[in-house]
């Protein structure tokens, strides 16, 4: 479970979110769609503490991560991420890439790192390639990799900015599989993405972010759907 309270978050004079309140419940996955600019960025690099929030509350399981005395390496352990850019070790197997948190963070043994590596290679479909090097990979499978990597770490939660967005259209759809499978499987995520189809068919909530401050929240039948305010539907027009 994530819990948002009135967050905040200012860089200088600009303020980029302007108290954002919601929950995300354990297994659920919640869409968050907006606008080039509205802060959806800045909210997901929030809740894993890339950056400070100016005030307000993020809680992960209970655990208040905007505590100033939270243990922060602790807390993103806990947390997956997966970034636009993949962030690959382009130098590193695919194997090692999925291993190298999981022994340096986590204190796996190698032995212990390569089956976890393994299982979570298979489930992203990239079981076969993990002795080969990211270079040698479609950007659909670096990201596959990116997600697999995000899992060996057992994470209670996946926050996902944008995973599609720099990728070839025809390599979309084996990345939103992945994610779909994840969300089946019970997985706890929350999901910044212009993917319309994938947000109506997966999310169980979706959150329109406008200008720092959510604008609507409700289930995909209604905010994409049937959204009510006039700024979701400008939106929707555009990106429908
Ligand atoms: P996009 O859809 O283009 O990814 P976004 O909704 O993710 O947009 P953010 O990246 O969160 O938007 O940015 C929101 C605003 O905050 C923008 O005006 C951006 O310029 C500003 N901003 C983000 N990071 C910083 C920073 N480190 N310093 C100053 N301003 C920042
Ligand atoms: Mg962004």
């Amino acid at each position: 479970t994530v819990e948002i309270k009135n967050l905040h978050k200012s860089f200088g004079p600009l303020d980029v979110l302007k108290g954002i309140d919601f929950t995300v419940e354990a297994g659920q996955v919640v869409c968050v769609i907006g606008p080039s600019g509205s802060g959806k960025s800045t909210l997901l690099r929030c809740v894993n503490l890339l950056e400070r929030p100016t005030s307000g509350q993020v809680f992960v399981d209970g655990t208040e991560l905007t505590d100033p005395d939270v243990d922060i390496d602790a807390v993103r352990r806990r947390l997956g991420m997966v970034f636009q850019q993949f962030n690959l070790f382009q130098h590193l197997t695919v194997l090692r890439n999925v291993t190298i948190a999981q022994e340096r963070v986590l204190k796996r043994g190698r032995a212990e790192a390569r089956k976890i590596a393994g299982e979570t290679l298979e489930k992203v479909g990239l079981g076969e390639k993990a002795d080969c090097f990211p270079a040698q990979l479609s950007g659909g499978q670096q990201q596959r990799v990116a997600i697999a990597r995000a899992l060996a770490m057992n994470p209670s939660l996946m926050l996902f900015d944008e995973p599609t967005s720099a990728l070839d259209p025809e390599l979309v759809g084996d990345v939103l599989s992945v994610m779909r499978e994840l969300a089946r499987d019970g997985m706890t995520m929350l999901v910044v993405t212009h993917e319309m189809g994938f947000a109506r068919e997966v999310a169980d909530r979706v959150v329109f972010m406008d200008r720092g401050a959510i604008v609507e929240d409700g289930p995909p039948e209604q905010v994409i759907a049937a959204p009510r305010h006039a700024r979701t539907r400008e939106f929707l027009g555009r990106v429908l």
